[in-house]
């Protein structure tokens, strides 16, 4: 299987410096550029993470105590 270089694959180009970043990669390697900031859904995943993680804590110190 060969990989044309000339097609993009999963790549985005980077609106400073022009250069290809991986899809994956929300920051451009060479300048720093920051592509996509995360989406709501993701900060509340963190958010709630969080509070399971706090919920899971405090039951465990209840059953300590
Ligand atoms: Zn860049």
């Amino acid at each position: 299987m060969r990989v044309d270089p000339g097609k993009k694959f999963g790549g985005r180009e980077c609106p400073s410096c022009a250069v290809e970043v991986e899809i994956n990669n929300n920051r451009c390697p060479i300048c720093g550029y920051e592509f996509s900031h995360p989406s709501p859904r993701q900060k509340y995943m963190k958010i709630w993470g969080a509070i399971i993680m706090l919920i899971i804590f405090g039951l465990l110190v209840l059953r300590i105590f």
